[in-house]
């Protein structure tokens, strides 16, 4: 062979019998096949074998398997972040002339592609009053093909019953789908609480480190499994397996990052209720929130996120005033990473219900508590 051809011929000189405790990063479009008669184009790799790279290299299916593992879903699918997975199961569950219903209470994205894309699509995405429990039975129609819930939701933190909502849902024949986010998964058993798919940002949690961007979508049983797996193919969501493999070792430290939000966002969260200025805090665990009932009932435990309503007397240029006096926490979108984070929603409405640009939203991170708790403190005294 000519020394160009070589180079594109290579046989491994190094041993392959390396036992890494990490799981490789594989990268690669293109999978080899031994032969013609075995070339396969198919997103079911886990089952009939590696086929092409967009559905994912061993590093991508070894997540997908550890994220359905600890979910308790038959299978999952991995997707490029949080609304790639959103964006997965509305095409998956939804057709022209479909109704779908979405808590007022969603993730902001969420509700833009259901006035946006689903719209054009002339599929009909309702929203309701997320602690509306079983009365949904009320807005489920003929066409109704799949109902959202997020619990508890972004920002105002409403915990919704899902069990109810599923109950219902399910005597009508209707697919429930979960953001799990907030629970990373974790706190909340979606499966066991009867919803037919688990999405999560990965991008939250799992990475933990606010340095990457992915999703997962949890299937329940192989009939959700079928469903989405031809529209993930459609879609063409592929992922970084450097992205995966990050999250592959946000995993190991998942648990002791928990506990630590956990606690930190409590301490907090128990000292603004008892800040003069503070008129509620909306944190799940604290009998303030709404559906605070419902989250002792069905949640193993609360994490980072969480919100708070200054009293009527501050006006909201005060509360932005607040925001930029805040010298720990950084000014920013997002959440479930180290850092902890602070922004104000000017403009956040709710129907019958104006915050008038007094609701902040709190990410707490791993930083020593009492030193978080002093710049809250500092940035409140400068505003009045
Ligand atoms: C962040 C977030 C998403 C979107 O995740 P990305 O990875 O940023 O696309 C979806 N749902 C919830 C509840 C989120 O907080």
């Amino acid at each position: 062979m000519d020394w160009r051809t070589k180079l594109l011929n290579p046989s491994p000189k190094a041993r392959q019998d390396y036992r890494s405790l990490a799981t490789p990063v594989y990268r690669g479009s293109t999978v080899l096949f031994n032969e013609q008669s075995v070339v396969t184009d198919d997103w079911r790799q886990a089952e009939h074998g590696y086929s092409y790279g967009l559905y994912g290299t061993p590093t991508t299916l070894e997540l997908a398997a550890r994220i359905a593992e600890l979910e308790g879903a038959s299978e999952t699918f991995i997707v490029p972040g949080g609304q790639a997975a959103i964006a997965l199961i509305y095409f998956s569950y939804c057709q022209a002339g479909s109704h779908a219903l979405v808590p007022h209470s969603a993730y902001g994205p969420n509700k833009a592609m259901a006035e946006g894309i689903m719209r054009g699509l002339n599929i009909e995405v309702e929203a309701y009053d997320p602690l509306i429990g079983a009365e949904i039975d009320g807005l489920i129609r003929e066409n109704t093909s799949l109902i959202w819930c997020e619990s508890p939701g972004s920002v105002t933190m409403e915990v919704q019953d899902v069990p109810a909502i599923v109950q219902a849902a399910h005597a009508r024949g209707v697919a429930v789908a979960l953001d799990n986010t907030y629970a990373a998964g974790v706190m909340f058993d979606a499966f066991a609480h009867g919803v037919d798919i688990s999405m999560q940002a990965l991008t939250k949690y799992v990475g933990g480190h606010s340095d990457l961007l992915l999703g997962s979508v949890s299937a329940r049983d192989e009939h959700a499994y079928d469903k989405l797996g031809p529209i993930y193919q459609q879609l063409g969501l592929a992922v970084s397996p450097d992205d995966c493999s990050l999250a592959l070792r946000g995993l190991q430290t998942l648990a002791v990052r928990l506990e630590v939000l956990e606690r930190n966002a409590l301490e907090i969260a128990n000292w603004l209720a008892d800040h003069p200025q503070v008129a509620q805090v909306l944190h799940p665990a604290l009998p303030s929130c709404p559906g605070h009932a419902v989250w002792t009932r069905d949640f193993s435990g609360s994490t980072s996120v969480f919100s708070f309503i200054f009293e009527d007397a501050i006006s909201a240029d005060h509360v932005v005033g607040f925001i930029n006096q805040l010298k720990i926490f950084k000014i920013g979108m997002s959440w479930g990473g180290v850092n902890s984070l602070a922004v104000v929603y000017p403009d956040l409405q709710r129907p019958h219900h104006d915050y008038g640009g007094r609701i902040v939203r709190l990410n707490i991170g791993l930083e020593k508590v009492e030193d978080l708790i002093c710049d809250l403190a500092q940035a409140m005294a400068k505003m009045s």
